[in-house]
């Protein structure tokens, strides 16, 4: 028969939607209630913002959580597996701008679109777990937490100097500013500009955050380099210089052996300058500081590259071992005087004139950290709003739980321009002091969204729970979570923020966990004509279209099977036909009547590479997750098949075929589903167990023994190197060439030589 002809029988847009909507409405893949017999794995894919539809990078990180949740679920794990969404954030606050609606509007919209979205990809989340961080059941328990970081000095307000992207027009944290732009907006640099604002206090575990890395062997390497990088800890000396108008300036160095080539010291400025300038720019100040090293008499410049906060923010010029002071010093004419041997170790003289200053009292050996405190205030509607009132007799005043949540109001008018919205409504302003029943002003600020995600994930525990964030039993029976799959492009902002969050949780006595997360992968980004998808450049593919043309199977799949997970790959407009080209094998071998079978000698082969493929797969799965190699062997599975489909006998055919649906399950749940049904096994396929292999039939190495009749050679056979003589004779007498021989005439002798030769002598 013509097997393109019945290739057209495979429609996954006839079986998917019906398996879809059942799924949908009750999925039969959800964690038992309370801790059982079963082992338990705990399996989070990042949340997505939902900006309105899924793009195939969320497919790609969905379809390797999803294979390997639906992995873990067949060995005979308790599975959690929940998604949801990080909702709060810019782009719905921009389109409710345009649109003059609410951001809420657009924001529960989207999310919609995008669930219906992932029940059509079959994703198998428990939906009744769904966190929506911008709704106020989830968003007072960021007030709640925010509260007792409060109390315990954790979260603080101050003045000083903020990054500004006057794109978002609010407030960047300096991680979402590294290199002097914007996260959001890579060509706007970002200003600098002086306000009151809310801290997170994260430099508290600065130690403890670097510390622990080592406690994360199961991290890429990659993520805990750029993690240290970012802590950036030095051992170094906080040295003082007096001033001559009677004034202290504090230095903090790591060359401190250096001190008597200072000939300048530099402060960092304090506005609107560029945050990573190319050219070094500064200004004399007109006053001078005594060395106190050596009483030498320098001048105090402002200097655009010093950074303020590192350290103490002052530093000294040393121009002689330091490149960037030396071209300051050498554009200003500022004196460059060598004083130590560039060559020679600095640690002796380092703790030499440590000692020195800390005899003579003009400084001490100190631990300077790069990571600073953590702002979180935004002056944007569509966040948390921060719970704290200002009283004119009180001051600051925190809401009191029971007022909590402080909700966004209804109606509010979003312009972009100006002030923070909530500071423009009187209404969410006016508020009554908790302490002296006096008026007062709601703080205006919302948080940084990178809130709402430091801790979603210990919400999935314990949904609906209406009186503390989450319940510590249930976070102690999942957490930490024991796979979690991202970009890497969250490595210093996400993964850093909800560690310090798991540290902080944890002294505040909510949970008794030092990291949240056991093993991290980062996937690798799909690329199109070599370039990074984006709207602009036109070269983006949409998974609904390829869902509606090859089907959600066949789209999983090939994301999986282009490239291993780890890494980039560049979109091949054919490769999900490809992949449905397959799948429409694998439906017509499995659909179509069995031929007249001509004898068993194809059993041999085909189990033996079907247990080769379980093998291979199954350890996968447990390794590396070199999906794209797995994906390959069930090419080859469905290759062998065909070959000797006329040589099967039913019950190895029907075991091959077992054994293929099963493994397909992972990758391609709809189908696998399907043809389960079709072969009248009950129930779903997704809760069958996952096979064992056969060793003795996996093992890859087979020799070929041959058999004599009579000393004729009769037939050959493949086995493991090794089998033993009972197994071979045995074997052979079973081989459908030899068992009419050996019926017609009893053998005088069997003579049976392992890895070489059966021989019936007659
Ligand atoms: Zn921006
Ligand atoms: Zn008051």
């Amino acid at each position: 028969m013509n097997e393109e002809l019945l290739e057209s029988a495979y429609t996954p847009g006839v079986i998917e939607p019906p398996l879809a909507e059942r799924w949908s409405r009750k999925n039969p893949l959800t964690a038992a209630p309370a801790h059982g017999t079963k082992p338990e794995y705990y399996v989070l894919e990042m949340l997505p913002y939902p900006s309105g539809a899924l793009h195939i990078g969320h497919v790609r990180n969905y379809a390797i959580g999803d294979a390997l949740a639906r992995y873990f679920w067949m060995r005979g794990y308790d599975v959690l597996h929940p998604m949801g969404w990080d909702s709060f954030g810019l782009p719905a606050e921009n389109a409710a701008i345009k649109n003059q609606a609410h951001p809420r509007a657009w924001t529960l919209a989207n999310i919609a679109h995008m669930k219906s979205q992932f029940q059509r990809f079959g994703f198998a989340y428990d939906w009744s777990r769904e966190v929506t961080t911008c709704l106020p059941e989830y968003y007072r328990w960021n007030q709640w937490i925010f509260l007792r970081l409060f109390e315990r000095g954790l979260a603080y307000r101050k003045k000083g100097v903020v990054n500004w992207c006057p794109q978002c027009a609010t407030v960047l944290a300096n991680e979402q500013a590294e290199g002097g732009f914007c996260w959001r907006h890579e060509d706007t640099p970002v200003e600098r500009r002086e306000l009151e604002q809310w801290y997170l206090r994260i430099t508290a575990y600065a130690e403890e955050l670097l510390r622990d890395l080592d406690r994360l062997p199961e991290w890429p390497e990659r993520v805990r380099t750029m993690q240290r990088n970012w802590i950036g800890r030095s051992q170094g000396a906080e040295v003082e210089f007096r001033t001559e108008d009677g004034g202290v300036i504090r230095v903090f160095t790591t060359r401190i052996d250096t001190i008597m080539g200072a000939t300048a010291l530099l402060l960092p400025p304090e506005k609107s300058a560029a945050v990573a300038p190319t050219e070094k720019i500064g200004h004399f100040t007109g006053r001078y500081a005594i060395n106190p090293a050596n009483r030498e008499r320098i001048p105090i410049w402002v200097a655009n590259y010093v950074l303020a906060g590192y350290g103490t923010g002052a530093v000294m010029a040393v121009p002689a071992h330091d490149e960037r002071d030396f071209e300051f010093c050498t554009k200003y004419g500022i004196p460059i005087r060598p004083v130590v041997d560039p060559d020679a170790d600095p640690a002796p003289a380092i703790a030499a004139m440590v000692a020195r200053a800390e005899r003579e009292g003009f400084g001490k050996g100190t631990v300077a950290y790069r990571l600073q405190d953590w702002g979180i205030s935004r002056q944007r509607f569509w966040g948390t709003p921060i719970p704290i009132l200002y009283c004119d007799a009180c001051g600051l005043v925190p809401v009191p739980d029971d007022q909590l949540p402080v909700v966004l109001p209804e109606h509010v008018r979003l312009t972009g321009q100006g002030q923070s919205p909530l500071a423009a409504d009187p209404e969410f302003s006016r508020a009554t002091c908790p302490k002296c029943g006096g008026g007062a002003r709601r703080e205006s600020d919302t948080m940084d969204t990178f809130v709402d995600s430091s801790w979603y994930f210990y919400r999935y525990t314990s949904p609906h729970d209406d009186q503390r964030p989450f319940d510590p039993a249930a976070v102690a029976r999942w957490l930490p979570v024991d796979q979690y799959i991202g970009g890497i492009e969250h490595a210093i902002l996400h993964l850093i923020y909800t560690r310090f969050f798991t540290k902080a949780m944890r002294d505040l006595g909510l949970c008794q966990l030092d990291e949240p997360v056991t093993r991290l992968f980062t996937q690798g980004m799909v690329t199109r004509h070599g370039a990074k998808m984006s709207k602009s450049k036109g070269n983006t593919v949409d998974p609904a279209e390829l869902v509606d043309r090859y089907g959600a199977d066949a789209t999983r799949m090939y994301v999986l099977f282009a490239a291993p997970p780890e890494k980039d790959f560049d979109w091949q407009d054919n490769g999900v036909e490809g992949i449905h080209r397959f799948l429409a094998r694998v439906w017509r071998l499995a659909t179509r009547p069995a031929p007249a079978a001509k004898g068993n000698s194809g059993d041999g082969a085909c189990l033996r590479k079907a247990h080769q493929t379980l093998r291979r797969i199954t350890v996968d799965f447990e390794g590396r997750w070199h999906f794209n190699t797995s994906i390959a062997a069930l090419m080859e599975l469905v290759n062998e098949l065909y070959a000797h489909d006329a040589e099967l006998s039913p019950a190895a055919r029907a075991s091959c075929m077992r054994l293929l649906l099963l493994m397909l399950s992972p990758f391609a749940p709809f189908m696998a589903q399907e043809l389960w049904a079709r072969a009248g096994e009950p129930g779903e396929i997704a809760l069958a167990p996952w096979p064992a292999y056969d060793a003795a039939l996996a093992s890859e190495e087979q020799i070929e023994v041959v058999i004599q009749v009579g000393g004729k050679l009769r037939a050959r056979l493949a086995v493991p190197p090794g089998t033993g003589a009972d197994a071979l004779e045995a074997a052979a007498r079973a081989h459908e060439k030899i068992v009419p021989l050996l019926a017609a005439q009893t053998p005088r002798k069997v003579v049976v030589i392992p890895d070489r030769l059966v021989n019936f002598v007659m």
